[in-house]
């Protein structure tokens, strides 16, 4: 491999030492806190969930309120394993009962409305809340105006994104098993920047997969605004190996970018003409999630700028914002990604209750995706402050090498499994 580090090796660094080290919160216990601090963490996902427990497990004092509408999370990671048929969404979904046996408060519910000034949020139910500090994870958001003759309506009907996993992902799932044999499915992913820049591309491998073994006369065409994207040698060769003339590829150039849809002719509109699918998979242009627009903590790039060391908003004081929603440098809008500044906000916050500086983050980031059921590939980063913001450190991580064998390529299949259930155990266990 490519890397400095093995895989194995990386992983288990994340497990166990990296993880706490990046906190600059090891040696020694954690002095009781005279009063007991409120902290609100809005976002129950990988971001938001994470923060949380690490909030408690790092300070047992500390009062961890988790504000989150749905009682369970279905994982986007993995989720395109649903459409395959590899995995279920029942083994994709979270709860939160460990968090709560943690002594962390779990409010059902949406938060509407945030006052930086008075610290409070409000509440779908017009209940209050206040906090001396907020975690602010919501994900991301669509930019629906964008591509004519899309909208939540016909997302949620005849054309899905199954970029929010639940729902979403069981149309698109039931779109695939209702399809004849010899039909054309489109995926068009968006411009960049968006969440887990390889989604769109495991996804069209792993609905070739369904088909190769199902519909073998069918074909996948992806539609891409882009030049290039995530992994693209990586993707391209897999392609060309286990699903030879059924996966093809539209660069902006060869009419990638998409214009507007037609429902009705089940077609979109490109710069070269009308394309027609028997399933069309739109992933809209994003932003950050909606409630971030309410609490007025995004800037003009529709995501919110945040200080690197803490993830403290620039624009709201005592207010943090982390995951997807967040401008985090060079780290990739990812699960992984948002952990670790989960984890990274938690441990600066502890500091800046205690009056003291955050210590400088270490940020890490592993993104798994499956081509087949046994060929995986991965790319992994360890990012740190730069006088830019968060970069990569050179060397640190790296790419599944292009002439990797057949045993690298099923081990990182193998990796993958390993790295979803250690992750949603260190989150939500
Ligand atoms: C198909 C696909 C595959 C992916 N695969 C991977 C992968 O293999 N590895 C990886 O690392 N990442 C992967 N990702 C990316 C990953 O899912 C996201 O980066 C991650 O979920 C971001 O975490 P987050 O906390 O920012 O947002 P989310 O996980 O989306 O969590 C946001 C939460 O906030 C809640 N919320 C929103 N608004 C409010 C409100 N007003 N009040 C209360 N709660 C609110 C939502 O209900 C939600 O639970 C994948 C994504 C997709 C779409």
């Amino acid at each position: 491999m490519s890397m400095n580090i093995s895989r194995r090796d990386f992983n288990k660094m994340f497990l166990t030492g990296v993880a706490g080290a990046s906190l600059g919160l090891f040696g020694g216990a954690l002095p009781a806190f005279a009063a007991r601090h409120r902290v609100v963490v809005i976002g129950g996902g990988f971001g938001g969930a994470s923060a949380a427990k690490y909030l408690k497990k790092l300070d047992p004092t500390l009062s961890v309120t988790l504000v989150e509408p749905k009682a369970a999370y279905v994982t986007c990671p993995f989720s395109n394993w649903v459409l395959a048929g590899l995995k279920t969404i029942p083994e994709i979904t979270q709860t939160y009962t460990a968090l709560a046996n943690r002594g962390i408060t779990i409010v059902p519910e949406a938060a509407v409305s945030i006052d930086p000034v008075k610290s409070l949020v409000t509440l779908k139910s017009g209940k209050v809340l206040n906090y001396d500090r907020l975690i602010v994870s919501p994900g991301i958001d669509f930019k629906w105006d964008t591509i004519e003759g899309y909208n939540q309506g016909l997302a949620e009907s005849r054309m899905p994104h199954a970029y929010q996993a639940g729902p979403q992902t069981e149309l698109l799932h039931r779109q695939l098993l209702d399809m004849k044999d010899g039909g054309t499915v489109l995926v068009c992913p968006p411009a960049n920047p968006f969440r887990c820049p390889p989604g769109p591309y495991e996804r069209a491998s792993l609905i070739a997969h369904y088909l190769k073994e199902n519909k073998p006369k069918s074909k996948v065409i992806i539609l891409d605004p882009k030049e290039k994207f995530s992994k693209q040698g990586l993707f391209t060769k897999g392609w060309a190996r286990l699903y030879p003339g059924m996966i093809e590829w539209r660069g902006p150039a060869a009419g990638g970018k998409v214009l507007a849809v037609d429902s009705s002719a089940m077609s979109v509109k490109t710069d070269l003409g009308m394309v027609k699918g028997d399933v069309i998979n739109i992933i809209p242009p994003q932003k950050a999630g909606q409630l971030a627009f309410i609490a007025g903590l995004t800037d003009q790039s529709g995501w919110c700028p945040v200080n690197p060391t803490s993830f403290e908003s620039t624009i709201h004081k005592n207010i943090h914002v982390i995951g997807d929603a967040c401008k985090a440098g060079a780290m990739p809008k990812s699960g992984f990604a948002a952990s670790s500044q989960g984890k990274v906000a938690a441990a600066a916050i502890i500091r800046l209750l205690r009056g003291q500086e955050p210590a400088p983050p270490s940020l890490v980031n592993t993104c798994y995706s499956l081509i087949g059921q046994g060929y995986g590939i991965s790319v992994a980063g360890v990012y740190h402050l730069s006088p830019e913001g968060i970069a990569e450190i050179p060397g640190s991580g790296g790419l599944t090498p292009i002439d990797a064998n057949d045993d690298q390529l099923e081990q990182e299949a193998m990796f993958a499994r390993g790295w979803y259930n250690n992750i949603v155990r260190d989150i939500w266990g």
